[in-house]
């Protein structure tokens, strides 16, 4: 039995002004975090072992409170705008003393982790925490030294989250109560308002996102990511809910990672050590794999039982459409470790288009690869709003440009030299709406959607036919291993052709349009992936 006392030995807070009178738990683990969490009334368990936390009033990130200390270090690195909000260093330095002494007398948790999988590049942090619950997230989406490790371990980045402080924004800086602020020169986040978890995962890749191509010319992306059993490597970028979690967990491949990946000259390596998944509807049948995975150790979170039992009720919305669970990447049975793999052979950009216009599967060339890649779309269902229908279109650099500290054409470049490099496949893939957009058609089934990536990844597209797309010009194969042919063309899912051709147009000009803010960067090679009019 190791006890508390062992385990914290020579670990002291102080370095970080937290001189705690209370008590510091050290490097709990996931067994005795679980018997905190309900002892302190922060969690309850469902009837297959996993904890299940609310996060209260946020149950997403918030964008618009997470903030980038503007210094010496940032000031002209750092993309400034809607997404890298500047805060000040006086205040930062200000609100991190107040949580200090906020956080004197609190009972706190404490975990030393570390991010990237490629021991070259990883990152050792030092994660202070008020809810159990929130250190076992950490403890579970974080990489997990060894007991030797953390014998002499040093921390090198260090998130303090306590979601019961709350800001004054008129004194501290911030929008409002909650907030989230990066401090890359004192290597330290701060959270506070807020006991959305996702914020601490989010930051550090955050922070990863500027460290590496800025500082060590690797590229960082927002991807999950699987191997074959030959070696070959897949990524799947794409924005939240186009099914990277989803499509990487496959019981032919090992999975690397779900959401978050370094590009160095030989691998491709996890960032983290567990998996964030959606549980909404989540069904055994669709994905047995996260389904397996939700048991002692992981954490569902904002979801809500059957009533009388400890059964979840994944169609549960009341909550939030945006249900998650967070577990250890060994829970899924096929997980490699460690968590990297060699170069990728094939990359797919996830969309989940809710106007119905991107095929299901097409394939891109260089320069439409570039040009997808720049442009990160995706389109969203309509709100909650009675009566709205109309999709609204998404487009975010790289897939990822809310994690993006530097200017998207930075990883565009990283991007661009590796496609020169190497020989990948690059495919576009809609796990969005057929048949028609989002009212009139369905979303695409995911069996299909499955079957096409594995078509892809076996090789068996490399002999069929392709035609051109009309708008977008990709690559539409006219046969596809175990989906039905009529499914691959989008036109030919519509009853009203007219309306396909019309809402297609319309699409491409979107993507012109958002395209203009590159143009200083798009070279004549870029454009040429251009949707034509
Ligand atoms: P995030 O960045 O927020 O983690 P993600 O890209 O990992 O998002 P997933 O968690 O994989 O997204 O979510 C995709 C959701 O869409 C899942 O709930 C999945 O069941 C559902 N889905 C429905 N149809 C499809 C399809 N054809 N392909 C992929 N996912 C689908
Ligand atoms: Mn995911």
């Amino acid at each position: 039995m190791q006890d508390l006392e062992l385990k914290s030995a020579n670990k002291s807070l102080s370095e970080l002004g937290i001189n705690n009178t209370a008590e510091v738990m050290w490097n709990l683990t996931p067994a005795e975090l679980v018997e905190h969490a309900l002892f302190n009334n922060e969690a309850v368990l469902t009837d297959t072992g996993a904890l299940m936390a609310d996060t209260g009033a946020f149950t997403g990130r918030s964008p618009k409170d997470r903030f980038v200390v503007k210094d010496a270090k940032t000031a002209d690195s750092v993309w400034w705008g809607d997404i890298n909000i500047p805060f000040e260093e006086e205040k930062f330095d200000a609100l991190h003393q107040k949580m200090v002494k906020f956080l004197t007398d609190k009972k706190l948790y404490v975990r030393e982790a570390y991010a990237g999988a490629d021991p070259n590049y990883r990152l050792n942090l030092k994660v202070v925490n008020t809810l159990a619950w929130q250190n076992l997230f950490c403890y579970n989406m974080f990489l997990r030294p060894t007991s030797e490790e953390l014998k002499n371990f040093e921390s090198d980045f260090t998130i303090i989250c306590a979601p019961e402080f709350e800001a004054d924004p008129e004194v501290d800086g911030t929008r409002q109560k909650n907030f989230a602020i990066i401090n890359l020169s004192k290597r330290m986040i701060l959270i506070g308002g807020t006991a959305y978890a996702g914020e601490m995962k989010k930051g550090i890749f955050s922070v990863l996102n500027f460290i590496l191509p800025h500082e060590k010319g690797v590229l960082s992306m927002h991807c999950s990511a699987n191997v074959g059993q030959d070696g070959d490597t897949a990524i799947f970028f794409g924005l939240s809910g186009t099914g990277k979690t989803t499509l990487s967990a496959d019981p032919n491949r090992g999975l690397i990672g779900d959401d978050e990946h370094g590009w160095n000259e030989t691998s491709i390596f996890n960032f983290e050590g567990g998996c964030y998944a959606k549980v909404i509807d989540l069904t055994r049948e669709k994905e047995p794999e996260i389904w397996d995975a939700i048991k002692f150790g992981a954490i569902v979170e904002n979801t809500r039982f059957y009533e009388g039992s400890r059964t979840v009720d994944y169609t549960n919305n009341t909550v939030t459409e945006n249900t998650r669970t967070a577990y250890p990447i060994h829970h899924i049975k096929n997980a490699i470790e460690p968590s990297l793999a060699g170069i990728p052979k094939n990359i797919f950009f996830l969309t989940a288009d809710a106007f119905g216009v991107i095929p299901p599967i097409s394939k891109l060339n260089k320069s439409q690869a570039m040009y997808h890649f720049i442009s990160g779309y995706t389109a969203k269902v309509a709100g909650t709003e009675v009566g709205v229908t109309e999709p609204k279109t998404t487009f975010s650099a790289c897939f990822g440009a809310a994690f993006l500290p530097l200017h998207p054409t930075k990883y565009a470049e990283l991007f661009g030299e590796k496609m020169e490099k190497h020989q990948v496949n690059v495919w576009l893939i809609n796990t969005g709406w057929t048949g028609g957009p989002y009212g009139i058609g369905s979303r695409m089934k995911l069996k299909y959607t499955r079957a096409m990536i594995t078509a892809a990844l076996e090789g068996r597209l490399d002999n069929v036919g392709f035609r051109k797309h009309s708008v977008f010009g990709v690559g539409i194969p006219e046969s596809c291993p175990n989906v039905p042919d009529e499914v691959l063309s989008p036109r030919a899912t519509w009853d009203d052709k007219e309306a396909y051709d019309k809402k297609a147009r319309e699409l491409g000009a979107a993507f012109i349009a958002n395209f203009e803010k590159y143009k200083d960067f798009a070279t004549e090679d870029i454009l040429a992936g251009s949707p034509n009019l």
